[in-house]
């Protein structure tokens, strides 16, 4: 049985102060939801602040890494930097690939440096508008995820989530369809998994979906059977649509 899991990318959004306050408004909420892993990806700023408040009723990650353990990296920060207040990190999310240019190298990088400290990798992974259109989705996706587990090992399948997020879903408002996502998620990432790790790890590796979730369409999402939670953004800024999307994947 996989837990499903529900995570927060705040993005580049909320003050260390306002995060505080927005933690403590839907703790109580999440708290009172069994059965599903909560998760928060506050900007860097409000990591500390954040840890303080762990508890139990959710987890905390990095939105980024840099795989040097340290040195001379002005304005990065090492994965046991990140370890000390937070459980998780995203790696390779669209917004990174496209704004900063990272490559599959870099993706690759930063999923063995993460494992080595023990930090659990969020690997997004997810095809473009035109790769899309051009029928190239399959195979982009599978060619992602071989790029960044490359002779990583994995020991156990909570080590690793999967985050499938089609880059023409993410903040347009035009979610992928459900049935589409999860054979996505069956016959590619799980099939690629399986050939990387064998059946009993695979099985156990929570695949997310990305893109426009909200709290209306959560449910349609978290009935597919590999469909595990979800990465949302936007929603994941307002209080009642985070506790309300983590209610959809209790339910489902
Ligand atoms: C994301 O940034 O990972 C994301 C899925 O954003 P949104 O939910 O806003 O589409």
């Amino acid at each position: 049985m996989r837990m499903p899991l529900v995570a927060g990318n705040w993005k580049m959004n909320k003050m260390a102060s306002e995060a505080v306050v927005f933690v403590n408004e839907i703790r109580p909420g999440l708290r009172a939801i069994p059965g599903v892993e909560k998760l928060i990806f506050p900007p860097a700023t409000a990591l500390m602040p954040l840890s303080a408040l762990l508890d139990g009723s959710f987890s905390l990650g990095a939105q980024n890494l840099f795989w040097e353990a340290e040195g001379a990296y002005t304005g990065e920060l090492s994965p046991k930097m990140l370890r000390e207040f937070c459980q998780f990190v995203i790696i390779g999310h669209s917004e990174r690939r496209t704004f900063f240019h990272e490559s599959d190298l870099d993706v690759h990088r930063k999923v063995k440096a993460a494992l080595e400290v023990g930090l659990r990798p969020v690997l997004c992974v997810g095809e473009s508008l035109a790769q899309n259109e051009a029928g190239q989705a399959a195979a982009v996706v599978s060619s992602q995820l071989n790029a960044a587990l490359d002779g990583v090992q994995i020991k156990s399948p909570g080590d690793l989530v999967i985050a499938y997020e089609p880059v023409w879903a993410i903040g347009t408002g035009k979610a992928a369809t459900p049935d589409l996502t999860n054979t996505i998620h069956r016959n590619v990432i799980r099939a690629t998994l399986q050939a990387l790790y064998g059946s009993e790890i695979a099985e156990g590796i929570r695949i997310l979906y990305g893109g426009s979730v909200n709290a209306h369409n959560a449910h349609s999402f978290f009935v597919q059977p590999e469909i595990d939670g979800a990465l949302v953004g936007g929603a994941s800024l307002k209080a009642n649509e985070f506790v309300e999307i983590t209610r959809a994947a209790a339910q489902s």
